[in-house]
């Protein structure tokens, strides 16, 4: 506590208060008098602290010094107050929060208030360094039995005990055999422990309110029905907090702090002063685990704990394997069981007390439950940090989960607490409002090709592709006509549906051909990079079965191990239509995805995924006539998807990137200029650059004035990267372009979600990954398939027509990751490995990979 106190000082988070409300006839005077006399009989009270050359020491002050002279114990009047009982409690609350100056002075304040004629209260406010909350009760006995003797009703008063004999024993137990065994077990019963902690706000609210309170009761029914079932409201309890919060963390096990009392001996009982301790209870949360399994492992725990209660939480963290002392937690949740079976001190007067014990900003969550008899409610205060238990994960909504969860495990003994229901109706409701995309009908029985040759045959004289650098231009009736005189070679081939074409070519106007042109042959495409090295190559080629390759100069290169069909050389035969040879439900590509272990993966993905993607962007952000959509991302990546087909499909045009021009912010400024692009995509990472290229020369800017919307996806959009976005874009006023973060994993064809950045010159906080896209559905799990509450992080599932048809070849791994939609009756779902949560405006946040979750201890 020094060393806390000594890096944020003047903080009151160590102030313990005992605060007592005495209506009845009482005698004020007499009052003050027996709590002075109780204070000084203590000598906790006369402690000081400082530090000595780095080394903090504590005295016993003088009692005859200067200081002691000062009144201990102020009478403060504020029954003529407007709202006396409103006053008291203010008082209460301002004491609370004042800190104390830790340096040689006086640790606490003591308080007589009058309410009016017939009511005061008693006030207490120690620094936790001198009296614990077992210490402030003995004091408020203490008190009254003095009282009582003062005001001629009883006699003997028990002189107090004094600090220095705790001092003594604290010595003697350190240099014993005990203090080695208590180490020993701690040890043992934390090897392996990986604690899941909230995540902090780096930053304090400036002058704003860091913690808050919210109270929820648990009613007298359901305390019958946790004796019925033989165990403990604390345990019980404790099992509830531990199964939600593993739930929320996604751990198989949480650690609570939970208070132990550690006092054993008389001398210790009796004695004011600082003794009680916090420490990590495991409960394992397994799979198959029931309420009152955890119940009953929580008593086993904290059986063991109390046998070892003396080491202090300090000791136990010190002695953990991992290094960085000092940051080393175990837990943020604390759970405080109190039991208040205080009858009136007094005859003919009824007495309200309460141990405000201390809480600290590191716990996420100090659970204090309030017992007051035997088997009436408990009262659960739950004070929490404010960035933790935000708007977005409210604290009243964790209240009811939690309360659901216990009556559910009660109702239901025998089911595995990790699937124990904790939404209400309305929760449910809004997270199956939220996880729906637009209904939006689309070219549900077409295929991406035929779309195109659609179009081409309205605007055949429209320029289509525009080469980077001199190569002429593509009309539509161009693009057509040669796309179709490849599908014919293809299909004199025996290329037709379901068939794989590799596709090894530079980004040129032939590469759109080759594309278009497989497509047509009922083929599907599989994209290979010429820059990747020869084994990646002939993996690929090999892993898909291509049936053969279309390739240009860069891709023949190499010694490869299928067919290759030089695409230009393919341009001769005869350039009419080409019969509809694939279906909606036929593959169009199959994408390799390096995934984070094992070889590349290939997804297959339906022409009908494709179709509803491309017609979802076309309504969300419509392009025409007038628009050119830069290709600037290799095809072997799916953001390519809507950059080589969307335009034409709408009759635009798509200027091309020169090879290799997508690390080069330069380059794309001068294609965009050149190109008078409208639309484009950004990896976050080459946003970056771009934008600093614009804010640093603002003469550049003129050259982006074609600029309409740029999409940012494949990694997390930083929030900064969007204010400057805006700053640079900034003169443009409402004719800025648009800003719009993407988000999807190839299984679910390209992107899953959107979210239009905030324009305007306001900070900007964080940037969402948004709601579904059409005919999509989005689910947010915890690890066992259940629906996760908003606010809490899970598993990001997707369902919907993009979800793709699986991975080529691998039907175990296409069982793990696409499972059944367990929402949709004969739906399929993706489960993406990504990590997010609901926000309160409805929106999705992306966290960030499961597996790649970080074990801070
Ligand atoms: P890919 O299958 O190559 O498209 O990669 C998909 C993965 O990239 C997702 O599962 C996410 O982990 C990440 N990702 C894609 N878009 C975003 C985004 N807008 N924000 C954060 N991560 C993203
Ligand atoms: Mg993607």
């Amino acid at each position: 506590m020094w060393v806390a106190e000594s890096t944020a000082p003047g903080d009151p988070q160590f102030n313990v208060v005992l605060h007592e409300r005495l209506a009845g006839e009482v005698d004020a005077d007499r009052l003050q008098e027996a709590l002075e006399g109780a204070l000084r009989a203590h000598d906790a009270f006369s402690l000081r602290f400082d530090e000595h050359e780095g080394t903090p020491c504590q005295w016993v002050a003088a009692a005859d010094g200067e200081e002691a002279a000062d009144p201990w114990v102020t009478y403060v009047d504020l029954s003529g107050e407007a709202d006396p009982a409103a006053a008291c409690a203010a008082w209460r609350e301002d004491s609370l929060t004042r800190p104390f100056t830790l340096r040689r002075s006086r640790l606490f304040t003591a308080a007589i208030l009058r309410e009016s004629a017939s009511v005061v209260h008693v006030h207490l406010n120690a620094h936790h360094l001198i009296a614990d909350a077992w210490a402030l009760n003995r004091v408020s006995l203490d008190l009254w039995e003095r009282y009582s003797a003062l005001t001629g009703r009883a006699a003997r008063v028990a002189a107090g005990r004094q600090v220095a004999s705790l001092v003594e024993a604290e010595a003697a137990y350190r240099g014993s055999a005990a203090f080695e065994e208590d180490r020993a077990f701690f040890r043992e019963t934390l090897a392996g422990v990986q604690p899941a902690l909230f995540t902090r706000a780096t930053v304090a609210p400036v002058g704003g309110q860091r913690r808050a309170r919210h109270t929820f009761t648990v009613d007298a029914g359901l305390v019958r029905r946790i004796r019925d079932a033989g165990g403990s409201p604390f345990a019980y309890l404790a099992a509830t907090f531990a199964a939600y919060f593993s739930r929320v963390h996604r751990t198989e096990e949480l650690v609570l702090g939970v208070p132990f009392r550690n006092r054993h001996t008389d001398a210790e009982l009796d004695t004011v002063g600082q003794l009680a301790n916090n420490l990590p209870l495991r409960v394992p949360v397994g799979p198959e685990t029931t309420l009152p399994g955890l119940a009953a492992a929580v008593r086993r725990g904290t059986d063991a704990l109390r046998g070892h209660e003396r080491l202090s939480l300090g000791d136990v963290l010190r002695d953990l394997p991992a290094a960085g002392a000092g940051s080393r937690r175990l837990f943020d949740i604390t759970l405080s069981y109190l039991r208040h079976p205080r009858p009136a001190p007094l005859p003919g007067t009824a007495l309200a007390s309460v141990v405000l014990a201390p809480v600290h900003h590191q716990d996420a969550l100090a659970v204090m439950v309030h017992a007051f008899e035997d088997d009436a409610e408990l009262r659960v205060d739950l004070d929490y940090a404010v960035d933790v238990f935000d708007e977005d994960h409210p604290v009243t909504a964790v209240a009811g989960h939690l309360l659901r969860l216990l009556a559910a495990g009660l109702a239901e003994p025998d089911r595995p607490a990790v699937t124990l229901p904790v939404l209400d109706e309305a929760e449910h409701k809004e997270l199956t409002r939220l996880w729906q995309g637009p209904d939006t009908p689309y070219a549900h029985d077409r295929t991406v090709h035929s779309l195109i040759t659609e179009q081409a045959a309205r605007t055949p004289g429209r320029t289509a592709v525009i080469a980077a650098d001199g190569t002429p231009s593509l009309t539509y009736a161009e693009l057509d006509a040669r796309s179709n005189q490849v599908a014919h070679a293809l299909r004199r081939r025996g290329v037709g549906a379901g068939d794989r074409v590799a596709v090894l070519m530079d980004r040129s106007p032939l590469l759109i051909v080759a594309l278009l042109g497989v497509l047509k042959s009922g083929g599907a495409y599989v994209p290979v990079d010429p820059g990747y090295p020869a084994e990646r190559i002939a993996f690929l080629l090999q892993d898909s079965r291509a049936k053969a390759v279309l390739a240009d100069d860069a891709g023949r290169a190499g010694d490869l191990p299928v067919p290759v069909l030089a695409t230009a050389e393919l341009l001769t035969g005869p350039d009419g239509p080409v019969a509809e040879q694939a279906g909606p439900r036929d593959l169009a590509y199959v994408i390799y995805t390096s995934g984070s272990t094992g070889r590349p993966k290939g997804v297959m993905v339906e022409h009908h995924s494709v179709v509803n993607r491309l017609a979802w962007m076309q309504n969300a952000y419509p392009v025409g006539e007038h628009d050119v959509l830069l290709q600037k991302t290799p095809i072997s990546f799916d953001v390519s998807v809507w950059e080589l087909f969307w335009w034409a499909i709408e009759g635009a045009g798509l200027a091309l990137l020169p090879v290799g021009g997508q690390r080069d912010p330069r380059g794309i400024l001068r294609t965009i200029a050149e190109q008078r692009v409208t639309t484009l995509h950004f990896v976050p990472s080459m946003l970056g650059p771009f934008l600093d290229l614009l804010e640093d020369d603002p003469e550049l800017r003129a050259e982006a004035s074609s600029l309409r919307r740029v999409f940012c996806s494949g990694e997390a959009l930083p929030a900064a990267r969007v204010e400057q976005f805006n700053r640079v874009f900034a003169g443009r006023g409402a004719d800025a372009p648009r800003l719009v973060n993407l988000y999807g994993p190839t299984e679910a064809t390209v992107d899953v979600s959107f979210y239009d950045c905030p324009t305007g010159e306001g900070p900007v906080r964080r940037v969402p990954i948004g709601r579904p896209i059409g005919n999509t559905r989005l689910y947010v799990l915890d690890a066992h398939g259940g629906l996760q509450p908003a606010g809490v992080p899970g598993e990001l599932c997707i369902g919907g027509v993009g979800v793709a048809r699986g991975y080529l070849e691998r039907p175990e791994l296409t069982a793990e990751k696409f499972t059944e939609d367990p929402f949709v009756p004969g739906g399929r779902l993706y489960r993406t490995g990504d990590l997010a949560r609901w926000l309160a405006d409805g929106t999705l946040e992306y966290l960030g990979r499961i597996d790649g979750q970080v074990c801070l201890l």
